[in-house]
């Protein structure tokens, strides 16, 4: 049975009628609004799984619309179509995004109809996607995550990290993933934020530690060793710290201590720093970072480009690695901004003697752009996903033969 229902609002209905007529071709019940009284009528009575919705309209604009449908938390899978400049459309995408909405697509006028046939089926009511909202449905709760990080539920995943020029492997980021016997695996941005907020964040950052070192000695140096490829040296693991972490006065000690009972050298670790501008006494930090740049350590600011990671920051803090935001190295190739930017903020990394790293590069004429413009290392589906430590030895067994 199929129970996909799409409302069309466009205050044009010969072109209402179009959408409606594709629709309908493709299997879904389609229903027609000109004016937003109605839309909102059938929203909350029709329960659409679909919208497509017209952004500049007499009676309301596209934007106010879309901040209604969040007010009612609609679910519905979003396009927005329009016959303005693609600019103003991707920027309606994103404050769809920021109200939490669904926001499947955006759609040029004058479009064909497989065009919209594709952002209808990206969002279908499948088994997958559904079985992924229930995923998303979790709510975790600070006692179960305290549980969590006792029972050994919190493990790392592995994702490598190349050298842009070479392809040689220089090393990979650990990123902590909560496998929860009934609600399988959560991902990190729902459950960092509640570690951080209820006082588990140095627990957790303890236990990525533990984890990320003991690999290195037992599986990544081994198995490494094992191998005759491409290595840049030192390999390095680069682990992710919240601004809270850097609160902690005996971090350095404990990292320290802990790199002693691996028999870790301080070089092979690169801290990852988000947030920084969120830190909460800048005098410590400072003193803390500059410390454990001079035993040895790398230090990356992370997300550099988002509101985040500042240029003020950039420059205060002793980093040795900046890291461009996968949102920008995700859209360089289709937009001419992300690229400016991606290439402005490499520039920079490189006049400051800083390695720059890439990060979400998913496909090969991203990875030969960043080659072109000087970007030291990248990192992202293209070139592996994060894995368990278990498949390492098979990806770089794969990895080496494309190599050779
Ligand atoms: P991040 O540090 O920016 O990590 C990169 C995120 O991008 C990861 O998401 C990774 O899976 C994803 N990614 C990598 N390559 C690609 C790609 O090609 N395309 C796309 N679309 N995505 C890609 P993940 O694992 O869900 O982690 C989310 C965030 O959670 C991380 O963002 C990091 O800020 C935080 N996090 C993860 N592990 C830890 C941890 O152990 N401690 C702390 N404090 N934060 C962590
Ligand atoms: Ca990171
Ligand atoms: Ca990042």
């Amino acid at each position: 049975m199929n129970f996909a229902r799409l409302l069309i609002l466009d205050d044009d209905l010969d072109i209402c009628l179009t959408i409606k007529a594709i629709a309908e071709r493709a299997g879904l019940t389609a229903l027609i609004a000109t004016d937003p009284e109605s839309f909102f009528d059938h929203v909350v009575s029709w329960r659409p799984t679909h919208i497509a919705l017209d952004l500049i309209m007499p009676e309301m604009d596209g934007v106010e619309v879309l901040s209604r449908l969040a007010d009612l938390n609609c679910g519905a899978s979003i396009i927005i179509t329009s016959g303005i400049d693609y600019r103003v459309l991707d920027a309606a995408r994103r404050s769809g995004h920021e109200h939490g909405l669904q926001v499947s697509g955006v759609l040029q006028k004058p479009f064909s109809p497989a065009q919209l046939r594709t952002l209808l089926h990206t969002d279908g009511p499948d088994a997958a996607k559904t079985q992924m909202r229930a995923g998303n449905a979790f709510k975790p709760d600070a006692t179960s995550l305290a549980a969590a990080l006792r029972d050994g539920q919190v493990q790392l995943v592995y994702q490598p990290k190349i050298n842009c020029a070479t392809g040689a492997l220089t090393g990979f980021e650990a990123l902590a993933r909560w496998h929860h016997p009934v609600h399988g695996v959560t991902s990190p941005d729902r459950f960092i934020p509640l570690a951080e907020a209820h006082g588990l964040i140095d627990t957790l950052t303890l236990c990525v530690q533990e984890q990320a070192l003991t690999w290195m000695q037992d599986g990544l140096f081994q198995e490494q060793a094992g191998f005759v490829m491409p290595v840049e040296m030192p390999l390095t693991v680069s682990v992710n710290i919240s601004a809270r972490t850097l609160e902690d006065r005996n971090f350095a000690e404990s990292v320290m201590a802990l790199c002693d009972r691996y028999s870790v050298s301080h070089e092979h670790i690169v801290f990852e720093l988000t947030e920084t501008s969120a830190m909460a006494d800048p005098t410590s930090s400072l003193d803390l970072l500059t410390r454990l740049r001079m035993k040895g350590f790398q230090l990356s600011i992370d997300d550099f480009g988002t509101g985040f990671s500042s240029m003020k920051q950039l420059v205060r803090l002793p980093f040795s690695e900046i890291k461009v935001d996968k949102s920008f190295v995700l859209t360089a190739l289709k937009s001419e901004e992300s690229q400016a930017v991606v290439r402005s903020i490499i520039d920079l990394g490189r006049s400051l003697g800083l390695r720059t790293v890439a990060e979400g590069v998913e496909d090969q004429e991203t990875l030969a752009l960043l080659k072109e413009l000087f970007c030291d290392q990248a990192q992202g589906f293209h070139i592996a996903r994060p894995m368990p430590p278990a498949d390492v030895r098979a990806w770089m067994a794969d990895y080496a033969a494309t190599l050779a």
